[in-house]
């Protein structure tokens, strides 16, 4: 079958010929149909620190996608061949003291799905069946191969009660775009999106987000004031992974605010802690997708009515996912989404 594979310890990334994956007696064979790109692919195609000391070559990487069951194991009942699935990419060990709590999204033990394991860019891909999610086939294919990101968008927003607070989101990438919609949804008041990029900017004012501030140039105590706040914003969502997002973020947080930490910091970043002790911040740190609750939220967030088509804005055979990467690359697109049909 075709993959696209990290077959060199260098920047790139290789369309090969690989065997199709084997199944155990618990695992389910999934022929995809669509995939879409991770900001964490980007990582692996750049091969940077991060990856250099993360991903085993050769290895066929992605973990977004969707596709039908093509087999399934000895041990699977609740699947059969033709189902339309989509699944997590976190393996958990199913055993821990997390896990056997119903806490798997805690486990300590979690393996990547194309980071540690063979992944989804390819036209075939094993996963345990607890790994995989049945489809709603009245949502759209491309939606369905985002639910990987769109459900750590779904687990941050939905991490505190939405439901008429003012929302801050740093970051408007594709994650933060589709957290702004999901915030909406929740029943927010205001939802404030924080970028340096017009374009993402644009995006997240089309999904929802009430004002967009460029911080490079724009001044985001200006808007609450023109909001008319009377202290800061109740809810913060950090999506950006920049510090001086999340120092702008503790400053405007009102006392008793609260924060879902999603996007990943550069090391040892120093925040002015006086800020969370006085102010009574509450700072939850967020990891991947609630097996299963989150995969429930997003599907019954879209069977009543929330919309995040405009995430996607890039499609590409798979063929071509040069394109798709260099459009990654650019920091201009949402998702980017690559069709696995012959
Ligand atoms: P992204 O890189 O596409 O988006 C980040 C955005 O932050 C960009 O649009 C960038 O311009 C913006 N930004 C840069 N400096 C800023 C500033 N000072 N203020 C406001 N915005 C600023 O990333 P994404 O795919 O949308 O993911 C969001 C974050 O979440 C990333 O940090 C990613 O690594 C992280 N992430 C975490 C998990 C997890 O499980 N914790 C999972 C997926 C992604
Ligand atoms: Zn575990």
């Amino acid at each position: 079958m075709k993959a696209l594979v990290k077959k060199k310890a260098e920047r790139g990334l290789w369309l090969e010929d690989v065997p199709v994956p084997e199944i155990g007696i618990n695992d389910v064979l999934i022929k995809i149909r669509k995939t879409s790109i991770c900001g964490t692919d980007v990582h692996i195609y750049n091969w940077d620190e991060w990856a250099r000391k993360t991903i085993p070559v050769p290895l066929t990487i992605g973990h977004e996608f969707v596709g039908e069951v093509a087999e399934i194991g000895a041990n699977v009942h609740d699947f059969e061949i033709g189902d339309l699935v989509s699944g997590e990419g976190h393996v958990v060990c199913g055993r821990c003291r997390n896990c056997l709590a119903g806490r798997r999204h805690l486990c300590a033990k979690t393996r990547g799905v194309g980071v540690n394991r063979n992944g989804a860019y390819a036209e075939y891909l094993s996963i345990p069946v607890t790994n995989a999610w049945h489809c709603d086939p009245s949502i759209p294919e491309e939606i369905l191969s985002c639910f990987d990101p769109f459900g750590n968008a779904t687990h941050t927003a939905l991490s505190f009660d939405m439901l008429g607070e003012d929302v801050l989101i740093t970051g408007a990438g594709p994650i933060g775009c589709m957290a702004a919609a999901i915030a909406k949804h929740a029943g927010a008041r205001y939802v404030v999106a924080t970028d340096v990029n017009p374009v993402r900017l644009e995006l997240a004012k089309k999904m929802g987000a009430d004002r967009v501030v460029n911080v490079a140039g724009e001044s985001l105590e200006a808007v609450m004031k023109d909001l008319d706040f009377k202290e800061g914003f109740d809810i913060g969502l950090e999506m950006s992974g920049n510090p001086s997002a999340f120092r702008q973020m503790l400053s405007s947080m009102c006392h008793g605010g609260k924060i879902a930490l999603l996007g990943i910091l550069p090391e040892n970043v120093g925040i002015d802690w006086d800020t969370v002790v006085f102010n009574g911040l509450t700072i939850k740190g967020i990891y991947g997708r609630e097996m299963y609750e989150t995969w429930y939220k997003m599907t019954s967030m879209l069977q009543s009515g929330l919309d995040i088509s405009a995430v996607i804005t890039d499609r590409y055979h798979y063929t071509e996912y040069e394109k798709g990467f260099e459009r990654m690359l650019s920091g201009n697109s949402g998702k980017v989404v690559l069709d696995w049909s012959e």
